[in-house]
């Protein structure tokens, strides 16, 4: 005769049944097709009576999703120095990424880990300090058009994946990073 009442979190998806909420009762509004005002808005902000399209905004790529980012910089076991990465990443206007290893030791959160069990990216770059390139974490960039790897290993799986590679200690290129970035006043990402 035991009664067990379940506490849980509200779902993320919620349906609702047919008449559960009362109809819209606000001002009707109409549904318009924009594909041409977008092609104008290209050139110059475009206002009509009901639609205004003003300039597109990036987003903080800080803040992406990482399945969604187009340019991504991650650090792996190599990296020690996660102030001076984190900097890097804002510096590069870029997406943080991270390996397993790290992510599990608790340097990087859990939703920036790349891989076969964390996110498999399609971003068009894809910048890796520190990692050697394990096959669970090849799969998460599988689709990556370009990839630098930076690595003491010139051996390591990841500077055999890279276009670019870069046989160095992490600690000593992400300060020259910072540093030819501040000359160049501008990331060349921006
Ligand atoms: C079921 C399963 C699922 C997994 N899923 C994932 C996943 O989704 N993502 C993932 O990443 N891993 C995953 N892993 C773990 C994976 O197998 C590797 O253990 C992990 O990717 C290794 O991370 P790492 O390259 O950062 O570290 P390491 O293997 O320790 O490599 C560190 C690299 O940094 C280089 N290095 C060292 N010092 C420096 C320095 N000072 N400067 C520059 N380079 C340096 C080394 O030469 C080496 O190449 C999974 C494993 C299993 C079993």
């Amino acid at each position: 005769m035991r009664r067990e009442r379940v506490v849980q979190a509200l779902p993320q998806i919620m349906t609702l049944e047919e008449d559960r909420v009362a109809a819209y009762a606000g001002l009707p509004h109409e549904i318009l097709h924009t594909d041409s005002l977008m092609e104008d808005a290209a050139e110059t902000p475009v206002c009509t009576s009901r639609v205004r399209i003003g300039d597109a905004i990036a987003g903080d790529p800080a803040s992406l999703p990482l399945a969604e980012a187009p340019f991504v910089v991650a650090a792996g076991n190599g990296v020690h120095d996660f102030t001076t990465f984190g900097e890097v990443v804002r510096a590069l206007r870029a997406t943080p990424g991270a390996s397993r290893v790290v992510c599990d030791s608790g340097h990087m959160p859990r939703q920036t880990q790349v891989g076969a069990s964390g996110t498999v990216l399609d971003a068009s770059c894809y910048l890796a300090m520190g990692i050697s390139g394990a096959p669970q974490h090849l799969q998460g960039i599988g689709r990556v058009e370009t990839i630098i790897a930076v690595n003491t290993d010139l051996h390591a799986a990841m500077v055999a994946r890279a276009s670019l590679a870069i046989i160095a200690d992490a600690q000593d290129v992400m300060p020259a990073l910072l540093r030819l970035l501040q000359q160049e006043g501008e990331s060349p990402c921006a």
